[in-house]
């Protein structure tokens, strides 16, 4: 976030950001199809400027993910509300995420959900993503540190999972780690190109619905994906 001595810049920094958010909801989110109006007011709520990396702020609201450090990204603003979106919240919900990164994904989660835990295997990323959210006021995020292909099963079993990097196939501690009428979401696929899956527990079964074609950075882990140059434990 930038930071002037002059306080009146800063107030028209902060203006100029607010504008910058409304029109990515109206032209990069809205006019894609996303409707539940929860969503909607959590991605004009949310400063995105302050997930990114301070030389990445003016670009903070481009229709585009952005390097966040140690190789990952923050998401396409698009993509983030339309997997938010499915996963249905009402508020009431206890949500588990895979993936904290810059931390902005759990920000959105926590205007729409009671509680979110969210995993992250960079020990670094979870702690700054800890600073921006205490920051921000945000007090109903657990950031963790683990590999959350595993879930977390501590705190199961979720409303709502989100996996926010690309696996092989579901990883099979997250559907066990789902509650009676939850939702997962999770792009399954290749290294490079995956398919934006919802899978619902209902009646004791799963169901599993295929939408939009994505590009996420790949789950790293026991059920995702082995790391470079390692064998797979
Ligand atoms: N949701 C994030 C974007 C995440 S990018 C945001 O809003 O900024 C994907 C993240 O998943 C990266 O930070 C990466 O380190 C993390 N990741 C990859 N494999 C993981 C695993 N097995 N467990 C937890 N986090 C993992």
């Amino acid at each position: 976030m930038p930071d002037s001595p002059d306080p009146e810049a800063n107030d028209a920094a902060q203006r100029d950001f607010a504008a910058q958010r409304e029109s990515m909801v109206t032209n990069q989110i809205e006019m894609r199809g996303v409707r539940d109006p929860r969503v909607l007011d959590a991605m004009r709520a949310v400063p995105r400027h302050h997930f990114v990396p301070a030389f990445q702020a003016a670009s903070a609201y481009h229709d585009a993910p952005l390097p966040i450090g140690q190789g990952q990204t923050i998401s396409q603003p698009y993509i983030v509300a339309l997997m938010t979106e499915m996963l249905e919240l009402e508020g009431d919900e206890r949500v588990l995420e895979v993936g904290t990164g810059s931390g902005y994904q759990a920000a959105i989660l926590a205007r729409l959900a009671a509680e979110v835990i969210s995993v992250e295997r960079f020990a670094a990323l979870a702690q700054e993503a800890r600073e921006r959210l205490a920051d921000l006021g945000v007090d109903n995020v657990q950031v963790v540190v683990g590999d959350g292909s595993l879930g977390w099963p501590e705190a199961a079993p979720y409303d709502a999972i989100v996996v926010t990097a690309a696996s092989p196939e579901v990883p099979p501690p997250l559907e066990e780690q789902l509650a009676e009428g939850g939702r997962l979401v999770v792009p399954i696929g290749q290294r490079w190109t995956q398919s934006l899956v919802r899978v619902r527990r209902k009646g004791g079964r799963l169901k599993r619905e295929t939408t939009i074609s994505v590009a996420f950075v790949p789950l790293i882990g026991a059920h995702g994906w082995q790391q470079r140059g390692e064998t797979r434990l």
